[in-house]
């Protein structure tokens, strides 16, 4: 079966057919790290894990390259610097540390290398070089421009007339600008502010610079696939083109383009001042991990999610199914399963998530019905891989089962078992009458309890 993806670049649907089979390069832009992620963030580390996971699938776990940067040097991380008084090292060290925890929460894969900005300076100044070199650049004032009027295929991603541009970027005008759409690759830094010496001065890259030279140290030249949020086409995705494309000889950079849509929260843009803007711990606070991301697959990536409680509390219920299922079948013992085909199709065709839940959904249905059937433990094994595919099933059922959420109303974990404890000593001192009102309070509340052999289990219902 053939990967199929909507590639921003041409507009189109087509067959993913990389460079080199056994080592397909993707590269995703990161995040810059001043501030714990929100949960637009976590959508492109959702979404491209999804990826990831196909493509190791396809082509073999260790065929995949997938870098996804850290941006480290940035004007955001100044300011925020500034603010605060504390040390750039330790906002963006914090910030990192904070990033892995929140993504892996949210059974995102690590990438296989994930660079730092600060730490490729050299070959940022080399890119710059060359593009001056080359007729593409130029030095004014302590900058180093990027002439996009050298460049006649600019504009070919976005898909925006020059005017358009100009006036939807709200474009620096500078006095040392030949043109206003010009961008900067170099620019001076004061001696407060971070820098490293250049044949220009003391002074740091700009961020479109950052991606064009970290995918190139770590995919080379031209690669398969670049993605990121929608956001990122114009004017970031756009300059890191004409960057790379003319410091290679007019070399393509990324063949395939992926762009996430747009997170909304509640119908409305995500903003401080709304008081609906969710960094990813806060939410966890609240939910699994695996529910957020089970929420955020509920969409197609190419669509706008809007995020919403309502959202959350479905995508719980629908894992709490799944998650019964899986415990029903916990005595059985399986082999691995293959994807089943049900949940891959739909991935192959431009991730479609959404189908590919579905089609979880389907394989739960069967598995319940064929509780008697002797090949039962089949269904399992291919639920099991399914869920798996798309990063889902990092419990185990019994614990999922039991775990009592923040935002959930009822009895925690040690009021239940203190619960189940006075009713076994009701039992046991024959006092049937309260033994049944414990298991009343605790139904009333969703707790299903269990009396087998080996004692009382619960679960909620
Ligand atoms: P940033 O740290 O702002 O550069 O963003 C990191 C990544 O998050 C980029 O790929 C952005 O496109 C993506 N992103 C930021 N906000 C949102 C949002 N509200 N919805 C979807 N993606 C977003
Ligand atoms: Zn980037």
């Amino acid at each position: 079966m053939d990967l199929t993806i909507y590639n921003s670049l041409t507009r189109e649907k087509q067959r993913f057919e990389p460079i080199d089979e056994s080592n397909v390069r993707l590269y995703v832009c990161g995040p810059t790290v001043y501030d714990l992620a929100h949960i637009g963030n976590a959508r492109p580390v959702v979404v491209f894990d999804v990826l990831f996971r196909v493509l190791r699938d396809l082509y073999g776990a260790d065929a995949v390259t997938y870098v996804r940067n850290i941006t480290d040097v940035d004007d955001k991380i100044n300011a925020r610097a500034t603010e605060s008084g504390e040390d750039i090292r330790t906002i963006t060290e914090r910030t990192v540390a904070a990033y892995h925890e929140d993504m892996d929460a949210l059974g995102a894969l690590r990438p296989t290398v994930e660079p730092r900005a600060t730490e490729h300076i050299a070959p940022m100044i080399a890119m710059t070089q060359t593009l001056i070199e080359r007729g593409h650049a130029y030095e004014a004032e302590g900058h180093v421009l990027f002439s996009v009027s050298s460049d006649p295929s600019y504009g070919q991603l976005s898909g925006r007339s020059m005017d358009e541009m100009i006036a939807g970027a709200r474009i620096e005008v500078a006095p040392y600008k030949k043109d206003p759409a010009d961008f900067v690759l170099w620019k001076p830094s004061t001696p407060d502010l971070p820098g490293w010496d250049s044949p220009w001065g003391r002074g740091r890259p700009g961020w479109h610079l950052e991606c064009s030279a970290m995918s190139e140290v770590h995919l080379g030249e031209v690669f398969d696939i670049h993605g990121g949020g929608i956001d990122l086409i114009f004017p970031h995705h756009e300059n890191e083109v004409a960057q790379s494309a003319c410091a290679h000889a007019g070399e393509p950079h990324a063949r395939y383009w992926m762009h996430n849509g747009f997170l909304m929260v509640e119908g409305e843009k995500m903003s401080k001042s709304l008081g609906n803007f969710f960094t990813v711990r806060d939410l966890l606070a609240d939910w699994p991990g695996e529910v957020l991301r089970y929420t955020m697959l509920a969409t197609h990536y190419r669509q706008p999610i809007d995020w919403t409680r309502a959202g959350m509390q479905q995508a719980r219920e629908s894992l709490d199914r799944l998650y019964r299922t899986l415990k029903a079948f916990e005595d059985i013992e399986t082999d691995e399963a293959d994807i089943p085909e049900s949940v891959l199709a739909p991935l192959l065709d431009d991730l479609n998530t959404p189908l590919a839940l579905a089609a979880l959904h389907e394989l739960a249905t069967k598995a319940n019905k064929a509780k008697n059937d002797p090949t039962r433990g089949k269904y399992k094994a291919l639920l099991l891989a399914g869920g798996q595919a798309l990063g889902l099933f990092g419990s185990d059922p019994d614990d999922w089962l039991k775990r009592r959420d923040g935002n959930a109303d009822g009895q925690t974990e040690a009021e239940i078992e203190q619960l189940i404890a006075d009713r076994i000593a009701a039992r046991h001192n024959k006092d049937f009458g309260e033994a049944d009102r414990i298991r009343g309070t605790l139904a009333a509340q969703g707790i299903i309890l269990e009396d087998g052999p080996q004692g009382t289990t619960w679960r909620r219902g």
